[in-house]
């Protein structure tokens, strides 16, 4: 496991977010490492809740190609993401991977432990580097047993991430590249804020599970329509509208979703 993480290992000595009672201050503000909490669901809990989880973490970087949880291993640790970006891709026997949810700053890495599973159906690795509050699995299940808002906000994310899976397999079949790069695109900015998005067209291609030459046409004619340009070798967004116009329905479908179950729980 421990030669799959060799970024990861370069993050041990990184700040504790929660040492010398810092928790607070982090939720209040940028900790010491110059890191504010952004993580929505640590942010959503009751404050106490929060900064006794938080307490528990460390916060760590996550270099790009960052291994989260490898496909069949053990979950060392689980994730609150609080920068980047993370695919969750479902690994095939030759080798391939095809994308089948994304974890930014919205969300979780590490489900099947809230259930008490042990090991991990997919592979979880970072597309966009960024940071995130790391805590073992024995730590955050103690934690759920003495919060139920925890408990919940947990849960929830959960589904979420199933959701994600069955609206990217119906896209994944049915929808043309242009349409699936629209989704993709406008996914990847929900979760990482701002319009630049720090990705090369070979990594496009691998994330919708389709050839690179499609993906050049597609971001090319997403490109000369003014949707998208390209600015110091990274994609930028530059009309959030039309690019949701140009996307299929698997965008609207799944905010939509989203949006009704946040209305229904509260
Ligand atoms: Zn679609």
């Amino acid at each position: 496991m421990s030669s799959k993480l060799p970024n990861l290992r370069r993050t041990e000595a990184a700040p504790k977010a929660g040492s010398n009672g810092a928790g607070g201050a982090e939720r209040d503000g940028a900790g010491r490492d110059g890191h504010a909490l952004a993580n929505e669901m640590l942010l959503g809990l009751p404050r106490n809740v929060c900064n006794n989880l938080v307490s528990k973490t460390q916060l760590v970087k996550l270099p790009i190609h960052s291994v989260l949880n490898e496909v069949n291993e053990p979950i060392p640790y689980l994730y609150f993401i609080n920068s980047g970006l993370a695919s969750v891709l479902s690994v095939l026997q030759d080798g391939k991977s095809v994308e089948v949810g994304l974890t930014g700053r919205e969300g979780f890495v590490g489900v099947p432990v809230l259930v008490g599973f042990k090991t991990s159906p997919t592979r979880v690795i970072m597309q966009i580097e960024g940071a995130g509050y790391r805590i073992l699995p024995k730590d955050l299940l103690a934690a759920m047993k003495t919060s139920p808002h925890l408990e919940r906000s947990l849960l929830r994310y959960s589904q979420e991430l199933a959701l994600q899976a069955s609206q990217i397999a119906a896209c994944n079949r049915v929808h043309e590249v242009d349409e699936r790069l629209a989704r993709w695109l406008l996914m990847s900015q929900d979760r990482i804020g701002g319009s630049l998005i720090p990705l090369t067209q070979e990594f496009l291609a691998h994330m919708l599970g389709t050839r690179r030459a499609s993906v050049t046409v597609a971001a090319g004619m997403l490109q000369k329509d003014g949707l998208i340009s390209y600015v110091r070798g990274q994609l930028k967004i530059e009309d959030r509208e039309r690019l949701e116009n140009a996307s299929c329905e698997c965008y609207a479908t799944l905010t939509r979703q989203l949006s009704a179950w946040k209305s229904e729980a509260e």
